[in-house]
Formats: C-alpha cells, sequence, structure tokens
C-alpha cells in the first residue's frame, strides 16, 4: 500500500493535486521516472541540480557497494576521518585559488550558516551583504542573506545583520561598501540566480565585485551551491572569469542525487581558529555521504572532462531550441536565459488582449504551474512548475540528458505555446 503522500506537507501537495503534479513515483531509472501505474516520465528537474547523472546511477551504487564490502566506518568524530579527507583533498586540488579547508555539512543553506560563521569570526564584522533576488536557503541565516520577502515575511527574517543590493549592479555594492566600511564581514552571491528565474551574473561583475570586497576587506562568497559541479558546462561557473573566491560553497551534485552532502570550502585568508574550534555537527565528516562525494568529482573529470563538455554542447543546443520557440511565439516566451543545462523561460505578461484564464493564472501565480501540469499529463515530461515564480519556467534536466530527449521536451514546449 502506498504511504499517504499529503501526511508530509498538505499545504503543498493541496497545490500539486490543484495542477495535476500529485505524482507518487516508485521507481527511477536514468533520466526516467516512473508513477505507480508504471508510467513513464523523462525529467527535466533532476531536483534543481541535485540529480546531476539520473535516478540510481550503477557507479555510484558501485561506489557505495565498495565502500560496504571493505567495512569503513561512516562517522568517526573525533578522529580523522578517511574518505572526509580524501574528498576535502580532491575539492581542494580542483577549486580555484587556495581553497584548502572544507566543512562538510548536510545540506546547501547549512553550507551558507559555516560561511557566515566564518567571515564573521575573521573580520570581527557582523553585517552580510547579499543580493535581492537571491537564494541561499531555508534556515535563518541562509534565508535572512535571500532576497526574496515571499520566503521570509512570516518567519520574522531577515534577522539582524543582512543587507541586501541589486544583483549585477556593481557600482550599487561600491556604493554600500564605501558607506559601511569597517562594518560588512562578507558578501554572498550566486553566479546565476537559480531559484530567481536563471539570472546570469553581467560579464565582468564577479570579477569586479571580489576586487571591491578585497578593497574593503570584506570576504568574497560564491554560492554555487546550484551552478556547481557542472551544470554550467564547466566545473564551476566562475571558471568564465577566472575568479577564486575566499569562501566556496557547494551541495546539490556532490551528492550525487543519493545522499545529503554539502561543502564550505575556504582560504587560509579567512579559515581561523575560533571557527575551527567552534563549528561542529554530528553527521558532518561522514565517511560515507563523502565515499559518494568522491565517485560524483571522478565521474565529472574522467576522460578528461568528456562529461562536461557534452554538457557544454547539449546546453548550447537546448539554448538554440528554446530561442527557436521563442522566435516562433514572441507573444507567448518572453526571454530565455540560461547557461549550459541551467535553462530559464520567462513567459509573456499577459495583456487585456489575451483570454481571461491566462490573466487570472498569470496573476495568481499559476501560470508555469499550469505548464508544468500539461506537459506532465500530456507529455510525460517533468518541468519545475516554480510555485513562487510562476512567469520563470526552469528547464534543469540531468546532465546525462541526451539530444533526443532535449529534441522531445523542446517540441513538448512548443506544442504548449500553440495552444496558449
Ligand atoms: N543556495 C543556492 C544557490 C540554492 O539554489 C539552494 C537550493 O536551492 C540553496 C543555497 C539551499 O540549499 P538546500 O536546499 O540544500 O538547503
Amino acid at each position: 500500500m502506498l504511504a499517504r503522500p499529503d501526511i508530509l506537507n498538505p499545504t503543498l501537495y493541496r497545490l500539486l493535486d490543484m495542477f495535476r503534479l500529485n505524482k507518487v513515483y516508485v521507481r527511477g531509472e536514468g533520466n526516467y521516472l516512473y508513477d505507480e501505474e508504471g508510467r513513464q516520465y523523462l525529467d527535466f528537474i533532476a531536483q534543481y541540480g541535485a540529480v546531476p547523472f539520473g535516478y540510481n546511477p550503477p557507479f555510484l551504487w558501485e561506489a557505495i557497494s565498495a565502500f560496504r564490502e571493505a567495512g569503513i566506518p561512516s562517522l568517526v568524530q573525533p578522529s580523522v576521518p578517511l574518505k572526509a579527507s580524501e574528498l576535502a583533498q580532491k575539492l581542494a586540488e580542483l577549486a580555484p585559488g587556495e581553497l584548502q579547508f572544507a566543512t562538510f555539512t548536510q545540506s546547501g543553506a547549512e553550507a551558507v550558516e559555516a560561511a557566515i560563521k566564518l567571515a564573521r569570526s575573521a573580520t570581527g564584522r557582523f553585517k552580510i551583504l547579499s543580493c535581492e533576488n537571491s537564494f541561499h536557503g531555508k534556515t535563518m541565516g541562509a534565508l535572512s542573506a535571500t532576497g526574496r520577502e515571499v520566503y521570509q515575511s512570516p518567519f520574522f527574517a531577515p534577522v539582524p545583520g543582512f543587507e541586501k543590493v541589486p544583483f549585477g549592479d556593481i557600482d550599487a555594492l561600491e556604493e554600500v561598501l564605501e558607506r559601511e566600511a569597517g562594518e560588512i564581514a562578507a558578501f554572498i552571491v550566486e553566479p546565476i540566480q537559480g531559484e530567481g528565474g536563471i539570472v546570469v551574473a553581467p560579464d565582468g561583475y564577479l570579477k569586479a565585485a571580489k576586487e571591491l570586497c578585497h578593497r574593503f576587506g570584506v570576504v568574497f562568497v560564491l554560492d554555487e551551491i546550484q551552478t556547481g559541479l557542472g551544470r554550467t558546462g564547466r566545473l564551476l561557473a566562475c571558471e568564465k572569469e577566472g575568479v577564486e573566491p575566499d569562501i566556496l560553497l557547494l551541495s546539490k551534485a556532490l551528492g550525487g542525487g543519493l545522499v545529503p552532502l554539502g561543502v564550505c570550502l575556504s582560504s587560509p585568508r579567512v579559515w581561523n581558529e575560533g571557527f575551527g574550534r567552534l563549528h561542529s555537527s554530528t553527521f558532518a565528516n561522514n565517511n560515507f555521504t563523502c565515499q559518494v562525494g568522491i565517485a560524483v568529482l571522478e565521474k565529472l573529470l574522467e576522460d578528461e572532462g568528456r562529461l562536461l563538455k557534452e554538457v557544454e554542447a547539449k546546453g548550447e543546443y537546448l539554448i538554440s531550441k528554446v530561442e527557436e520557440i521563442q522566435s516562433r511565439w514572441p507573444g507567448v516566451i518572453k526571454e530565455v536565459r540560461g547557461e549550459g543545462l541551467m535553462v530559464g523561460l520567462e513567459f509573456s505578461d499577459f495583456g487585456p488582449e489575451d483570454s481571461f484564464d491566462m490573466i487570472f493564472l498569470s496573476k495568481q501565480g499559476g501560470f508555469c504551474p499550469l505548464i508544468s501540469g500539461l506537459l506532465l499529463n500530456v507529455y510525460g515530461i517533468r518541468c519545475a512548475p516554480f510555485l513562487n515564480n510562476p512567469m520563470t519556467m526552469r528547464l534543469e534536466p540531468p546532465l546525462t540528458v541526451t539530444v533526443e530527449e532535449i529534441d522531445r521536451c523542446v517540441e513538448a514546449l512548443d506544442q504548449i505555446c500553440e495552444i496558449v
């Protein structure tokens, strides 16, 4: 018997019910999920980037079997954890600059929390600066750094000490850093705002932001929790500009879609004794989850980064195909944004000449969920419904998506644009 899904979060499941997104998936294999009736669904969400190789990739289960056969203990604090040390070493070698200290976490938000504590303890300053329209997670510190009021207001967030600047506006950043010189501990930013609707930082912004941060003694934190580890066709999005952050945050793909794992990587410039002595967590430095993280990195880098090159090519293909749809239906799709396999489609605002239903749905936040429901139930394709961002649909398939699967999704979107 299937468990009642609505027992987890009745509010969410009511919404999913409304848009017929309420599937119970009983099997996942490769780029597909299967419901209890055996119907197959092509996945174009990949848990917002956290399922990089599709469902149950055999190479990860092999890594897990090897761990079991070797009898390695998972949680061995306080001591030197074998696999956590190995993963930390690999990350330090891969990351740009001198990010040689690794603080492992169970989620992205927790990695953000670690960054906030590290920056405050390193600088002795209180304020954390982040961007409007950003998303950094939903624990209290990460939520306060998040630049979307919709997530904050019922919870009395932001807590004191958090301030926002417009994303991509270097003059605004300079103005705040100058005005509040000596008070700001860190500036935290995403290279591409994911939850904010796939908004790519303007060229040169990250590099200029880092220079400004250093001029004012501010820790520069890059949140690559969603963009990191292959999503943009590069191992890290920041490689495009060759930016070396003081702190780099990773999670999602690092766990290979199987385990909860995040990391806050930091440079000697910010690492400090106080943080090292006082920051800890029961499930951190978990040899089991880190064994998965090691296998993830090895996969991404095998055959001289073949998979990354494929992601770059498939990403360009996906964007060009979606742009073709946009030029065919300019009244429906306003803008296409993204890099690699992280693509956002912003739908047009509906005006008086459009049908009452469309205007109603777009104003009520139901437009993207409606399209997601159509894609799912008519075409068997799962796209991110964006319940909190109704006019932008995210396409973030597993990195293993094929060109044929991209074609299938694009054709379905084309037909839907014709209907609306
Ligand atoms: N930072 C970014 C850029 C994210 O996209 C997310 C999650 O979507 C987070 C932080 C929070 O990660 P988690 O949901 O694992 O707490």
